[in-house]
């Protein structure tokens, strides 16, 4: 019979206690396709606030990608600690983490100079109980220097890279705005597996234009890429983005939930073994459609529903 592998199994596997990734957003980082250098006005679904708890607290900044002296790391670092210290009350209290991961999460987490890159890796390796980092990023967006950093790292600490997959379809990567086709994508992980770091790849079931046909294409490219952890997401709708106004317009229908279901349960049984999951839905504050996606804890009933329906042991 199928079993359901968490990411938080393979944590408490590995770690032998329970190990809870605190997201934290970097003031001045931001994002090839936001500031331009990718594409123009970012992925059509991107508001960074909907996905990033800590995004609201902090203020922005206008970072000099060319220098290399930043003036703002101090701002910067004291933000991570910030934000670092009062994650973990919370994180403590509801699941009682005693260990953590710092996930760089909000914008592109490796689009800066490689020194502030650096010293904001290693300052969040210092924190107290912290085993290891998780970094959320683009295809397009990191270099040889700062993988091979980040292998030599992952020699002694644990390190993943998260890297937006969304589709393998080159149409749809154009008709979302999102700066890359495949090809980089599948260029980029495969050198990031030759350096043996764990890479975790986030795929959106939902995109405009697509069907169940390209989902189940983007899932099986996806698998050939030797991935060792996977995020699912249905594509829902946010406040103050490009998709809100095609929504608007009525170019854009989201996907209903028991689509997202069939196929989300589908890839789960198609899933290899050694493939943790990280996330099979998400809940939205700040969400305009579909009303389904609103609360997390009434879809991940209807989805672990399904699972055992189909099957899986969850
Ligand atoms: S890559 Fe991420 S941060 Fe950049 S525009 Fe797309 S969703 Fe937004």
């Amino acid at each position: 019979m199928k079993k359901l592998y968490t990411f938080g199994k393979y944590l408490k596997q590995k770690f032998h206690t329970s190990v809870y990734k605190v997201p934290i957003s970097i003031p001045g980082f931001t994002c090839p396709n936001i500031d331009g250098t990718a594409a123009r006005g970012g992925c059509v679904f991107c508001e960074n606030e909907s996905f990033s708890p800590n995004l609201k607290q902090k203020e922005r900044f206008t970072l000099n990608l060319n220098s290399t002296e930043n003036p703002l790391l101090e701002k910067q670092i004291e933000s991570l600690k910030w934000q670092f210290e009062n994650t973990l009350p919370y994180l403590k209290k509801r699941f009682n983490a005693k260990k953590f991961i710092v996930y760089f999460q909000s914008w592109t987490n490796t689009y800066a100079p490689f020194e502030t890159l650096k010293a904001l890796y290693e300052i969040a390796l210092g924190f107290d109980d912290v085993v290891g980092l998780s970094i959320g990023t683009r295809t397009d967006s990191i270099t040889d220097e700062t993988l091979n950093y980040l292998a030599n790292l992952s020699k002694k600490t644990e390190v993943w890279i998260e890297y937006g997959i969304q589709t393998s379809n080159d149409e749809s990567l154009k008709r979302i705005n999102r700066g890359h086709n495949f090809q980089n994508v599948i260029d980029t992980i495969t050198k990031t597996k030759k350096l043996d770091l764990n890479v975790c790849g986030h795929l959106i079931y939902g995109l405009p234009g697509e069907s169940r046909k390209d989902w189940e294409k983007t899932f099986n490219d996806t698998m050939n890429l030797n991935i060792d952890s996977i995020k699912f997401h249905p594509m829902y709708v946010t406040k103050n983005t490009l998709l809100a106004k095609e929504y608007f317009e009525g170019k854009f229908t989201p996907i209903n939930e028991k689509d997202y279901i069939d196929i989300l349960v589908w890839s789960i049984k198609n899933l290899p073994e050694n493939i943790s999951i990280q996330r099979m839905t998400a809940g939205i504050d700040t969400l305009l459609a579909p009303q389904w996606c609103k609360y997390k804890n009434k879809q991940m009933s209807h989805i672990i529903k399904a699972l055992k329906e189909n099957g899986v042991k969850v």
